[in-house]
Protein backbone atom coordinates (compact mmCIF):
# COMPACT_ATOMS: atom_id res chain seq x y z
CA UNK A 1 0.00 0.00 0.00
CA UNK A 2 2.47 2.75 -1.07
CA UNK A 3 1.94 6.34 -2.57
CA UNK A 4 4.46 7.41 -5.23
CA UNK A 5 5.49 11.04 -4.95
CA UNK A 6 5.83 11.23 -8.81
CA UNK A 7 2.12 10.80 -9.20
CA UNK A 8 1.17 13.30 -7.05
CA UNK A 9 0.46 16.42 -8.83
CA UNK A 10 -0.20 20.18 -7.42
CA UNK A 11 -3.67 19.56 -8.08
CA UNK A 12 -3.75 16.23 -6.20
CA UNK A 13 -4.60 13.08 -7.08
CA UNK A 14 -6.98 10.65 -5.78
CA UNK A 15 -5.90 7.48 -5.08
CA UNK A 16 -7.36 4.32 -3.27
CA UNK A 17 -6.13 0.75 -2.31
CA UNK A 18 -7.77 -2.64 -1.12
CA UNK A 19 -4.94 -5.21 0.66
CA UNK A 20 -6.18 -8.20 2.57
CA UNK A 21 -4.88 -7.76 6.37
CA UNK A 22 -2.75 -10.55 5.89
CA UNK A 23 -1.13 -7.75 3.37
CA UNK A 24 -0.88 -5.67 5.42
CA UNK A 25 0.41 -7.76 8.53
CA UNK A 26 -3.14 -6.93 10.42
CA UNK A 27 -3.51 -8.54 13.48
CA UNK A 28 -5.51 -8.01 16.50
CA UNK A 29 -6.67 -11.01 19.68
CA UNK A 30 -10.00 -12.21 19.26
CA UNK A 31 -10.86 -10.34 15.75
CA UNK A 32 -10.82 -11.57 12.42
CA UNK A 33 -10.84 -9.34 9.05
CA UNK A 34 -13.11 -10.84 6.68
CA UNK A 35 -12.89 -8.53 4.21
CA UNK A 36 -10.31 -6.56 2.29
CA UNK A 37 -9.13 -2.99 3.87
CA UNK A 38 -10.06 -0.57 1.66
CA UNK A 39 -8.09 3.19 1.24
CA UNK A 40 -9.66 6.27 -0.35
CA UNK A 41 -7.09 8.95 -0.40
CA UNK A 42 -6.48 12.49 -1.88
CA UNK A 43 -2.59 13.17 -2.13
CA UNK A 44 -2.06 16.64 -2.78
CA UNK A 45 1.20 18.63 -2.60
CA UNK A 46 1.94 22.16 -1.06
CA UNK A 47 5.84 23.56 -1.16
CA UNK A 48 7.48 20.71 0.32
CA UNK A 49 4.64 19.02 1.92
CA UNK A 50 2.47 16.51 0.66
CA UNK A 51 -0.86 16.27 2.55
CA UNK A 52 -2.79 12.93 2.46
CA UNK A 53 -6.41 12.85 3.45
CA UNK A 54 -8.99 10.03 3.59
CA UNK A 55 -10.28 7.45 4.92
CA UNK A 56 -9.86 3.48 5.59
CA UNK A 57 -12.82 1.24 6.05
CA UNK A 58 -13.25 -2.77 6.55
CA UNK A 59 -15.32 -5.32 8.41
CA UNK A 60 -14.49 -6.90 11.56
CA UNK A 61 -15.64 -10.39 12.85
CA UNK A 62 -15.62 -11.19 16.66
CA UNK A 63 -17.07 -12.88 19.25
CA UNK A 64 -19.97 -11.11 21.61
CA UNK A 65 -18.91 -11.14 25.01
CA UNK A 66 -22.58 -12.08 26.27
CA UNK A 67 -23.95 -14.25 23.55
CA UNK A 68 -20.84 -15.73 22.16
CA UNK A 69 -22.47 -15.91 19.15
CA UNK A 70 -19.78 -14.52 15.68
CA UNK A 71 -20.82 -11.47 14.52
CA UNK A 72 -19.22 -8.66 12.07
CA UNK A 73 -19.23 -4.91 12.55
CA UNK A 74 -17.94 -2.26 10.00
CA UNK A 75 -14.90 -0.18 11.31
CA UNK A 76 -14.05 2.79 9.71
CA UNK A 77 -11.29 5.38 10.17
CA UNK A 78 -10.04 9.05 9.01
CA UNK A 79 -6.31 9.00 7.24
CA UNK A 80 -4.77 12.59 7.70
CA UNK A 81 -1.47 13.56 7.43
CA UNK A 82 1.27 15.35 6.47
CA UNK A 83 4.92 14.18 5.23
CA UNK A 84 7.20 16.93 5.01
CA UNK A 85 10.39 16.63 2.36
CA UNK A 86 13.60 18.61 3.28
CA UNK A 87 17.03 18.55 1.75
CA UNK A 88 18.72 17.30 5.04
CA UNK A 89 19.25 13.46 5.11
CA UNK A 90 18.37 12.51 8.37
CA UNK A 91 15.20 11.52 9.44
CA UNK A 92 13.23 13.65 11.90
CA UNK A 93 11.52 12.60 14.74
CA UNK A 94 8.40 15.13 15.01
CA UNK A 95 6.80 14.08 18.03
CA UNK A 96 3.91 14.34 15.84
CA UNK A 97 2.51 11.32 14.35
CA UNK A 98 0.46 13.06 11.82
CA UNK A 99 3.25 14.88 10.79
CA UNK A 100 6.15 13.19 9.14
CA UNK A 101 9.29 14.42 8.15
CA UNK A 102 11.40 12.56 5.10
CA UNK A 103 14.20 13.35 3.14
CA UNK A 104 13.75 15.09 -0.20
CA UNK A 105 14.88 11.84 -2.03
CA UNK A 106 12.32 9.75 -0.27
CA UNK A 107 9.99 8.07 -3.68
CA UNK A 108 7.07 6.62 -1.94
CA UNK A 109 5.45 6.47 1.49
CA UNK A 110 3.98 3.28 2.91
CA UNK A 111 0.68 3.57 4.33
CA UNK A 112 0.37 0.02 5.94
CA UNK A 113 1.59 0.59 9.01
CA UNK A 114 -0.96 3.62 9.36
CA UNK A 115 -3.80 2.07 8.35
CA UNK A 116 -2.59 -1.14 10.70
CA UNK A 117 -2.40 1.48 13.71
CA UNK A 118 -5.70 3.64 13.29
CA UNK A 119 -7.55 0.10 12.33
CA UNK A 120 -6.20 -1.18 15.73
CA UNK A 121 -7.40 1.87 17.11
CA UNK A 122 -11.40 1.58 15.97
CA UNK A 123 -11.41 -2.01 17.39
CA UNK A 124 -14.36 -2.25 20.06
CA UNK A 125 -13.20 -2.77 23.13
CA UNK A 126 -15.87 -4.17 24.44
CA UNK A 127 -17.38 -6.57 21.62
CA UNK A 128 -21.56 -7.02 21.98
CA UNK A 129 -23.35 -8.16 19.12
CA UNK A 130 -26.13 -5.60 19.93
CA UNK A 131 -26.49 -2.90 23.06
CA UNK A 132 -29.82 -4.84 23.92
CA UNK A 133 -27.55 -8.51 23.40
CA UNK A 134 -29.68 -10.51 26.10
CA UNK A 135 -26.36 -13.02 26.92
CA UNK A 136 -26.64 -16.72 27.63
CA UNK A 137 -28.59 -18.09 30.47
CA UNK A 138 -26.54 -18.55 33.16
CA UNK A 139 -28.39 -21.65 34.43
CA UNK A 140 -29.32 -23.35 31.05
CA UNK A 141 -26.72 -21.98 28.59
CA UNK A 142 -29.72 -20.76 26.13
CA UNK A 143 -28.69 -18.39 24.11
CA UNK A 144 -31.75 -15.32 25.44
CA UNK A 145 -31.78 -13.64 22.10
CA UNK A 146 -33.04 -16.09 19.94
CA UNK A 147 -35.01 -18.51 22.95
CA UNK A 148 -36.70 -18.36 26.37
CA UNK A 149 -36.20 -20.47 29.08
CA UNK A 150 -37.84 -21.54 32.54
CA UNK A 151 -34.94 -21.34 34.41
CA UNK A 152 -35.29 -17.48 35.21
CA UNK A 153 -35.71 -17.44 38.87
CA UNK A 154 -39.00 -16.15 39.69
CA UNK A 155 -39.62 -12.47 39.94
CA UNK A 156 -42.04 -10.87 42.23
CA UNK A 157 -44.54 -9.63 40.80
CA UNK A 158 -43.44 -5.31 40.77
CA UNK A 159 -46.93 -4.21 41.32
CA UNK A 160 -47.24 -6.34 44.40
CA UNK A 161 -44.28 -4.70 45.16
CA UNK A 162 -44.91 -1.13 45.56
CA UNK A 163 -48.56 -2.24 47.26
CA UNK A 164 -46.76 -3.91 50.15
CA UNK A 165 -44.30 -0.75 50.03
CA UNK A 166 -47.52 1.19 50.59
CA UNK A 167 -48.94 -0.92 53.62
CA UNK A 168 -44.87 -0.88 54.91
CA UNK A 169 -45.38 2.55 54.76
ZN1 LIG B 1 -24.59 -11.03 21.73
ZN1 LIG C 1 -32.21 -21.11 31.21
Amino acid sequence: MKVDFRQVTPGGVELSYSASADDLDLMADGFDFPEPIEVELSVSKSGDEIIFQGFTSTVVEMECSRCLEQFRQPVSSKLQFVVQLLDDNSKHETGDDDFVVLPKTTQEYDLSMRVREVIILELPLKALCSESCRGLCSMCGVNLNESECDCAPDKTDERWDSLRQLFED
